[in-house]
C-alpha cells in the first residue's frame, strides 16, 4: 500500500485527546476498536517501554545492512536513527559498536526517569518510546512532552467514561 507523505504537522495537546475520544465514541457504535500507541500496553504493564529495552531485542533493517536498536528510529527520526544504529552487516559479518549500544536504554526502567515517578500511568506509558524522545529532545531519556500529555488525556478520558458506563449501568 505504501506509505502516507510525511508532514510535519502536531494537532494541539487538547484537540488530539477530544477528537480521540471521539474517535472512540464513534467508532464503538460501529463495532470497530481504535488504538493509539499510549494505550498500546492498558493491559500489559511494565518498566520497560518496549522490547528492545526489555528484552535485548535489536533490529535488522530491510536494507540488510544497518544494524538498529530498535524498529522506532526510523529515518522520519531524523539525527535519532544515527544515535540507535548500534552496528552493520558487511558480507556474512556481522559489527556491533558494543560500548554504543550499552549507551542505550537496556533494562532501563521508566522508574529512573525523574518526571515520570508520580505519575499515575507509568507503568502503561513506561516514560515513552525512547526513539522518539531521541528524535524530539535529542534524549531518550527525556520524555517526549507531546506525548506525555496526550497520553496522561486519554487514559484519563478512557477511565471517566469507562467508570461512566459502569456506574450508569448500575442504576
Ligand atoms: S505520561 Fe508523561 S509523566 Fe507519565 S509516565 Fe508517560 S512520560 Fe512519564
Amino acid at each position: 500500500m505504501g506509505r502516507g507523505k510525511f508532514v510535519r504537522w502536531l494537532p494541539s495537546e487538547t484537540n488530539y485527546v477530544s477528537n480521540f475520544l471521539k474517535a472512540v465514541e464513534v467508532a464503538e457504535k460501529k463495532g470497530i476498536n481504535v488504538t493509539q500507541f499510549g494505550i498500546f500496553d492498558l493491559f500489559n504493564p511494565s518498566k520497560y517501554a518496549c522490547v528492545s529495552p526489555h528484552k535485548y531485542k535489536i533490529v535488522v533493517m530491510p536494507n540488510n545492512t544497518d544494524v538498529l536498536f530498535c524498529l522506532g528510529a526510523q529515518e522520519e527520526f531524523g539525527a535519532a536513527v544515527k544515535l540507535f544504529t548500534v552496528g552493520r552487516i558487511s558480507g556474512k559479518k556481522l559489527y556491533i559498536n558494543k560500548r554504543k549500544l550499552e549507551s542505550l536504554p537496556f533494562k532501563f526502567s521508566v522508574d529512573k526517569i525523574k518526571k515520570c515517578k508520580s505519575c499515575f500511568i507509568k507503568y502503561l506509558c513506561k516514560g515513552i518510546c525512547p526513539a522518539l524522545n531521541a528524535a524530539r529532545n535529542g534524549d531518550w531519556k527525556k520524555p517526549d512532552n507531546f506525548s506525555c500529555h496526550i497520553r496522561k488525556g486519554i487514559i484519563k478520558g478512557l477511565l471517566v467514561k469507562k467508570y461512566t458506563e459502569l456506574a450508569v449501568g448500575r442504576d
